[in-house]
Formats: structure tokens, C-alpha cells, sequence
């Protein structure tokens, strides 16, 4: 046993506000065993229960979205606005995947001698290590969909993030989910997420977080041909052409990498302006920016919060020193880790603040001259997971979508996340898709089996 523990800081005051235990290499093998004998019997349960069950969990969670928002707003320093809006993202994943357990059909195949079909089965226990920047929408996004394909869930939660993750454990077994079937292990990444990755009794793993560690995670669960999902580190375009609505474009721009802090794997970071457009695209950008309230995140009107960590902060501070050129908004001082919404303006496009992910409140925006220079800039990195366009042609829309390589683009918008579309990385980005209609697919191993009709 272990008497290791974790503060949790809240992050607009820099104050401990709960003390969390440590899971132990052993206490995850022992969680393995019981997760595995509940899936068993979830998985042999009438599919019409499983659904009621996961549908009885939404509606619980429904019941508590204020207080798991309150519980984000000290955590993790959200704005009170988004963490409504992530509890509520947990009940609509929930119910989506209680929708998908009675639909999870498989296939016949037209064959000679016989009849072939297909059967997804689960794979059993599923391993989902989360991040700390969206703590309740990325475990949930593992979670409900592989609950829904039959299978148990251990979710270790990032260090600095687990009370939302323990209390929908707690809210799981109110809603009557069979014990031991979710449950919470919070620790550290290298001691109790290494544990799930390295255990054989632990089929797949799915990880959010950084890119270095999604690799090592992929290492370690190569000898064991564990299935993984990654979503991982992002860097992506907002390109704005001169064709496009250019007041449009430039009042969406700061809440398309200032949402969340920036500490968001989607945040449109570089920000490619056309150069007949580029001095007129930054005098609108400028007062959108420096107009965004950045503050208490408990407060309603607050847009951004301040960063989850000190280390957060440094690492972010390291990226912009205080003489590049740039927009700068204002953030407040004393405790807490504040950092004032900033877009650099002259930076070379090989220059770390732009080509490296911050995740945190910093832009860099970059001229190009025609098209093919926006897609070569675009293209330019080793991520692929989002990206913007801005333009009213809708030929170029769809060229320059088909020429970004990146899972989630969207055209004179920001949007990326809908869990009822598939979500995920191109490259360094990830490996797999969450969400959308193939969400539960991603959690089933497809066996085939061929009857013969000739004996
Ligand atoms: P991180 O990679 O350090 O940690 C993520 C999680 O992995 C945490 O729970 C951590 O405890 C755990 N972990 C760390 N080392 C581990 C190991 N050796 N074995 C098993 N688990 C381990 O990342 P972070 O600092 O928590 O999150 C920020 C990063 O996540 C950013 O780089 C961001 O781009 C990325 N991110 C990506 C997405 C996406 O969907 N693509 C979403 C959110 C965040």
C-alpha cells in the first residue's frame, strides 16, 4: 500500500484545496482483477440494461452539472460558462453511447457454402488516461462508448485534475452501474498510468495528453500488441484569405486559441493572414483582443481563466520574451497563474512560439501570399489535428480542406468538437478517432465466423 498523495491547487488562488490519494502499481493490479470480473457480467447483461443503465448515468449527471461545474471552476480554473458546458458534454456522451448498444450490429457477407458474419465483442478492461486541460469531455469520451461496446473502465485522471473524475464514479454507482465497473485511480502518470499500460489484463489504452508521452505510452504497449488510441499535441492554422468576411474572421480569431486559457489540443495558434489583407486583418484583431475579460473564473462574464499551473506558466513565459513584437491583452496580477492573451506579430515561422505548442494564451500570425503558400505554411508542421478557413469562395473551402492534412477542419468557424463526429489527429497528433457514429467500434474486436450450409 501507498501513502503517496496529490494537492490539489486552485489555480486562480494558487491555495490547496483537497488532498487526493495515489493509486499503487498494486492497487491498479488488484482494480484490474475486480474491473474484470464485472465486465463479465456487463458484458452477458441484455443489451436494452446496459443502454437504461448508461441512459440512468446521464440522467444522473443532468442532475448534477452545477456542481460538477463548480468542482471544474476550482480544479481547473475554467470559466464557469465552459465547465457547464463540459458537464453537460459528459450526460450527451453518455446518452449518445446508451443509443449506440443496441445498434452495435455487425455485418453478413455474402460467401459460397455458407453464411459468414461478423460479431464486435468487447475487448475487456480498457485503460483511459486523461489530461488536465479538459478533465470531464476526455474521460467521458473514453468512457461512455466503451461502457456502451460492453467493456469495464479504469480512468486514471491527469494529477492536478482528479475530483471530477472521482465524484462521476461516485455519481455512476448512484445511477446503479455494477460495481467495480468504473472506477477512478488518480496518481501519477509514470507510476499509476504506467501500471494500466504495462498491465497485460489491461486491453487497450486510450491517452490524451502530450505527444512525448503518447509516444513512450505506444512504446510500452508494444510488446503486449495493446490496442491504443492517441490524441495528442496540436499546433493548427486559422487561415484567413482576402476573400474572406474579414470582420468576421478577426472577431472569432481571439476565442479560437484564447478559449480554456489556450491550454487546448484544437487552439488555432498560427494564424496565416494573406498579405493584402494582413495590416487591416491586425487593426480589427487588436481591440478584439485587448476587449477579451480575463479574470475570476467563477465570474459569469468572464471569457479566460487563468493557466492550471505555476510549471504551466513558466513554460509558457519561456516562449514569449517580453521584447517580441505583439498584441497583448491584460490579465490579472497577484496570486494565481495568469498569463495576458498575446499574438505575436513578426515572428519567423521557425521561431518556437511558432512552431511549437505553447498551450497557453499566445498566437503567432504569419503572411502568405496565395494559396498554395497558405497550404504549404498550413502543412508546415508535424501535427495535423485541427485547422480554420476563412474564405467566402466555397471552391477554395473545399480545395484548401482536401490539401490540409488534419482530422478536424472547419470552414468560417472554430468548431471542432461535436460528439456525433469523428475526432481526432492526422501525424504527431494521435492515432484513432474518438466520438462520432463509430465511437463504440473503436472498443470491440470484429470476429468473423463462417457457417458451412454443405454438412
Ligand atoms: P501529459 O502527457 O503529461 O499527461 C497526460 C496524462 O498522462 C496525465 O494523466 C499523466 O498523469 C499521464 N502520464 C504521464 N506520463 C505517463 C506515463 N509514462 N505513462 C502513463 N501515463 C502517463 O500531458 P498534460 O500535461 O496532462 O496535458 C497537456 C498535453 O495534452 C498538451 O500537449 C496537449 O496538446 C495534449 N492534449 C491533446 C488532446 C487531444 O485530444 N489531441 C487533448 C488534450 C490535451
Amino acid at each position: 500500500m501507498t501513502h503517496a498523495h496529490h494537492e490539489v491547487v486552485n489555480p486562480a488562488t494558487g491555495e490547496v484545496i483537497e488532498t487526493v490519494p495515489a493509486t499503487s502499481a498494486a492497487e491498479v493490479d488488484a482494480a484490474v482483477a475486480r474491473a474484470a470480473k464485472a465486465q463479465e457480467g456487463w458484458a452477458a447483461a441484455a443489451p436494452a440494461d446496459r443502454a437504461r443503465l448508461l441512459r440512468r448515468f446521464a440522467g444522473v449527471v443532468d442532475e448534477h452539472i452545477e456542481e460538477l461545474a463548480r468542482l471544474e471552476v476550482r480544479e481547473a480554473g475554467h470559466t464557469i460558462g465552459n465547465a457547464r458546458w463540459e458537464a453537460g458534454n459528459v450526460r450527451d456522451l453518455l446518452d449518445f453511447a446508451a443509443g449506440g448498444v443496441e445498434r452495435l450490429t455487425g455485418r453478413q457477407i455474402p460467401v459460397a457454402g455458407g453464411l459468414d458474419i461478423t460479431i464486435l465483442e468487447p475487448l475487456g478492461v480498457i485503460g483511459v488516461i486523461a489530461p488536465w486541460n479538459f478533465p470531464m469531455p476526455i474521460a467521458a469520451w473514453g468512457t461512455a462508448p466503451a461502457l456502451a461496446a460492453g467493456n469495464a473502465v479504469l480512468l486514471k485522471p491527469a494529477e492536478t485534475t482528479p475530483l471530477t473524475a472521482l465524484r462521476l464514479a461516485e455519481l455512476a454507482l448512484e445511477a446503479g452501474l455494477p460495481e467495480h465497473l468504473f472506477q477512478v485511480l488518480p496518481g501519477a502518470g509514470d507510476v499509476t498510468g504506467n501500471a494500466l499500460v504495462e498491465h497485460p489484463g489491461v486491453a487497450k489504452i486510450v491517452f490524451t495528453g502530450s505527444t512525448r508521452v503518447g509516444k513512450s505510452i505506444m512504446a510500452t504497449s508494444a510488446p503486449l500488441v495493446k490496442r491504443v488510441t492517441l490524441e495528442l499535441g496540436g499546433k493548427s492554422p486559422n487561415i484567413v484569405f482576402a476573400d474572406s468576411d474579414l470582420q468576421a474572421a478577426a472577431a472569432a480569431t481571439p476565442m479560437s486559441f484564447l478559449d480554456n486559457s489556450g491550454q487546448d489540443c484544437c487552439a488555432r495558434t498560427r494564424i496565416l493572414v494573406q498579405r493584402s489583407v494582413y495590416d487591416r486583418f491586425l487593426d480589427l484583431l487588436a481591440p478584439a483582443i485587448e476587449s477579451v475579460v480575463v479574470g475570476d473564473p467563477a465570474d459569469e462574464k468572464t471569457q479566460m481563466g487563468p493557466l492550471i499551473s505555476q510549471i504551466q506558466l513558466d513554460r509558457v513565459r519561456s516562449y514569449v520574451p517580453d521584447d517580441l513584437p505583439g498584441i497583448r491583452g491584460s490579465a490579472p496580477d497577484g496570486p494565481g497563474f495568469w498569463f495576458a492573451p498575446t499574438v505575436l506579430t513578426d515572428i519567423a515561422p521557425d521561431a518556437p512560439a511558432a512552431c511549437e505548442e505553447v498551450f497557453g494564451p499566445v498566437a503567432a500570425v504569419l503572411p502568405f501570399d496565395d494559396e498554395a503558400d497558405a497550404i504549404r505554411l498550413a502543412n508546415a508542421t508535424d501535427y495535423g489535428l485541427s485547422g480554420s478557413i476563412w474564405t467566402r469562395d466555397i471552391g477554395r473551402a473545399l480545395r484548401v480542406s482536401r490539401a490540409v492534412a488534419a482530422g478536424n477542419l472547419s470552414v468560417n468557424s472554430h468548431s471542432s468538437v461535436r460528439y456525433s463526429t469523428p475526432f481526432g489527429g492526422y501525424k504527431q497528433s494521435g492515432l484513432g478517432r474518438e466520438l462520432g457514429p463509430d465511437a463504440l467500434t473503436a472498443f470491440t474486436e470484429t470476429k468473423n465466423v463462417f457457417i458451412s450450409t454443405e454438412a
